[in-house]
């Protein structure tokens, strides 16, 4: 075996540790026929073992919260599917043992996802999984899954399934290399999430022996296998040198050739701010105040208790921009005290904006309590609203500003393509944009957030997100006004430098990404940037996308 194999790295960092693979060997139960007055009792344990595995399944998705919890569920809705249930008790009916048709129907269900396109036979990995389990529990045997380890270990398997991963210790893995999946699989949404190094797409991962040593770049995408004490030790050095490095490159955000693109950081209330100052944001540039709503208890939150909260991250960023959001309720944040009707589409109904101009009273208190906290502080307020569709929205929203006495920017996020096509009718009325590209995803595409299988389509590469944010920009350009992006978009360093060739004047994202970010763009003049944005624009997929504007920015 070649001492160092070559994938595609997908989440940065070094990794060295013992190879531990994950338990997911296919289990194949025998093919012996049963007679037919058996077959009420095999449907039976076939039904009993479904429901169990998909509980536990959901059972693990409620213990981990968040997209793992998406995934899981729609694993769990993957086994209790009624065509699936029909199909395997047609195959006892006809002789199979409860296990064997699990098996065989599930296993005919796969080869339809394996040849249904790249982003069906992404999710062959959770298929699998929900196999092996329901096999595993109607033979008997151990679950596939993590290994049973307590030292820190470098994670190996086909793919991550994400029922198993939702439970991984983050402080026993060191890193993942996996034989299949991409930059969206499981295994790199989740790797980036724990923060832990991830070379995917790895030809020849199952055969790297049990125990032994690897060393994964997360970067580069290399894993050199078995390495020397001098090899790991440069390795561990080199990573050091360049995590010192991240963290040094302070100072303002600019490409190589001095183009300055501010880097801000999203927050979600004061506790995120010694983050953001450690990473060397140059302000905020999206406080999410929901949270504060979130966290009182049921009840809109006391003027006084606004205020104090605001004035808080206000003092901790002088002479700097803070750029607050007001409340977005609705949709995925609902709120009970605002008492909001059940909707039979919540993320295409009263949200954002709509929800607040339907309450003014709460936007009122809001803006007002945000001029108080800024008085007589050196600070360049500006504020937001969420969800503007058009020019109306964006009227009222500066209307409300202006009657609470505000003295400060007033602005409108991109986060329906109608604000993006329209963007500079909507500028006739404030005075900045800000692209939230994770619901401008959502609404481009047609594609819930919060469902995991529709992934493919929530990747901020995808051509026609960044044509959106690119109408943006240039309507922000001919009106003379700024326009940043404060959706997850920004944090990808590649993707970064891609939205600074759109023409996008600042970035703002969660403060662990800033480093990346600001090395990224030092490393490429304004132009180079904006010819990967060509090249990623004139792509027909996410993937392309990504892959041209690499090939343009690491070809220079
Ligand atoms: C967005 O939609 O991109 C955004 C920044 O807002 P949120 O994620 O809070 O909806
Ligand atoms: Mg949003």
């Amino acid at each position: 075996m070649d001492t160092t194999l070559r994938g595609v790295g997908v989440s940065h960092g070094v990794a060295i540790g013992e190879v531990r693979h994950m338990g997911t060997a296919a289990l194949e139960p025998p093919t012996h026929r049963i007679a037919p007055q058996d077959a009420p009792r095999e449907q039976a344990r076939a039904r009993q073992a479904v429901e169990a595995v998909a509980a536990d399944l959901v059972a693990r998705g409620n213990l981990a919260g968040g997209e793992a919890q998406a995934v899981l569920e729609a694993q769990a809705m993957m086994a209790r599917d009624p065509e699936l249930r029909s199909d395997v008790e047609r195959r006892i009916a006809v002789g199979s043992t409860a296990e064997r048709a699990v098996y065989d129907a599930l296993s005919a269900y796969r080869a339809l996802l394996a040849g249904a396109g790249e982003y069906l036979a992404g999710r062959v990995a959770d298929l699998d999984d929900v196999r092996n389990r329901i096999v595993a529990r109607l033979l008997g045997v151990p679950m596939p899954g993590v290994p049973d380890s307590d030292q820190p270990y470098v994670l190996v398997a086909r793919d991550l399934a994400p029922a198993d991963t939702a439970l991984l210790d983050p402080a026993l893995v060191l890193g993942f290399v996996t034989e299949e999946g991409g930059p969206t699989s499981h295994s790199a949404i989740l790797a980036r999430a724990l923060g832990v190094p991830a070379v995917v797409a790895l030809p020849g991962a199952g055969k790297l022996a049990e125990g032994i040593v690897v060393a994964v770049d997360g970067s580069s995408g290399e894993v050199m296998v078995a390495p020397d004490a001098d090899e790991q030790a440069a390795l561990a050095r080199a990573a050091e040198e360049r995590r010192a490095a991240l963290s040094a490159t302070i100072g303002p955000g600019a490409t190589s050739d001095g183009h300055k693109v501010p880097l801000l950081a999203n927050i979600g209330g004061p506790e995120d701010v010694p983050a953001a100052i450690e990473a060397g944001a140059e302000g905020v540039g999206l406080f999410r105040t929901e949270f504060l709503f979130l966290d009182s208890g049921g009840a809109a939150p006391s003027r006084e208790r606004q205020t104090r909260t605001y004035r808080e991250v206000l003092q901790a960023f002088p002479e700097s921009r803070v750029v607050v959001r007001v409340l977005d309720a609705g949709a995925d944040k609902p709120l009970s005290f605002l008492g909001q009707a059940e909707e039979p589409n919540p993320a295409l109904g009263v949200r954002g904006l709509r929800t607040l101009l339907q309450h003014p009273d709460v936007l009122h208190g809001q803006l007002a309590a945000l001029a108080e906290a800024a008085e007589g502080l050196p600070v360049y307020l500006e504020v937001m609203a969420p969800m503007v569709a058009d020019r109306t929205d964006a009227r009222a929203f500066a209307e409300a500003c202006r009657e609470a006495g505000l003295q400060a920017k007033c602005g409108a996020m991109v986060e329906i393509p109608s604000a993006a096509l329209r963007a500079r009718s909507v500028l006739q009325e404030v005075e900045f944009l800000s692209v939230g590209t994770n619901d401008l995803a959502q609404y481009t595409f047609a594609a819930d957030r919060q469902a995991g299988a529709l992934s493919r389509l929530q990747d901020p590469w995808q051509p026609a997100l960044l044509d959106l944010v690119a109408l943006a920009a240039e309507a922000g350009k001919a009106e003379g006004k700024s326009c940043g992006v404060c959706g997850e978009a920004a944090s990808d360093p590649l993707l970064a430098c891609v939205l600074t060739g759109l023409g996008v004047t600042s970035l703002s994202m969660g403060a662990p990404a800033i480093p990346y970010v600001r090395s990224a763009l030092a490393q490429h003049t304004l132009a180079q940037c904006e010819r990967a944005a060509a090249a990623a624009r004139a792509a027909d997929s996410a993937e392309q996308a990504r892959a041209a504007a690499t090939g343009v920015l690491s070809g220079e």
